[in-house]
């Protein structure tokens, strides 16, 4: 996907500090981290967002899943952690290519909104 800042950064085109990799997902450290330990989940598939996931494309979505708990386990977060996908306007979606957010490292704040 042309103009499409996180699939440059899969492919390499844009630095990132990466985390974790397979045949499906990338995952790399957030540039403006909102916790100690803020990763950004995605796949290598060009999707926009969960608003676009069909049966035909969700395997994307679901090993991005598959690979939450490795890269947590990876990154010590035994106790505990969030995982957030912004979805478009109102959801506060500025990268329009599906990714999951994993905080963690300290207590998170109770509030969801
Ligand atoms: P969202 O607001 O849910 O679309 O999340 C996009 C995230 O991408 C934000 O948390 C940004 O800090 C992060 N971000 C933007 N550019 C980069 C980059 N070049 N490398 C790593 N993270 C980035
Ligand atoms: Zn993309």
């Amino acid at each position: 996907m042309e103009d499409c800042l996180f699939c440059k950064i899969i492919a390499g085109e844009i630095p990132s500090q990466h985390v974790y990799e397979d045949n499906w997902v990338y995952a790399f450290r957030d540039i403006n981290p909102q916790a100690p330990t803020h990763i950004l989940v995605v796949p290598k598939e060009h999707i926009s967002s969960l608003a676009e996931l069909t049966p035909a494309n969700s395997v994307h979505a679901v090993k991005c899943l598959e690979a939450v708990p490795i890269i947590a386990e990876n990154e010590g977060l035994s106790n505990g952690y969030r995982v957030i996908s912004n979805v478009g306007e109102d959801g506060g979606q500025t990268v329009k290519h599906l990714h999951f957010h994993i905080l963690g490292g300290r207590k998170l704040t109770e509030e969801m909104a």
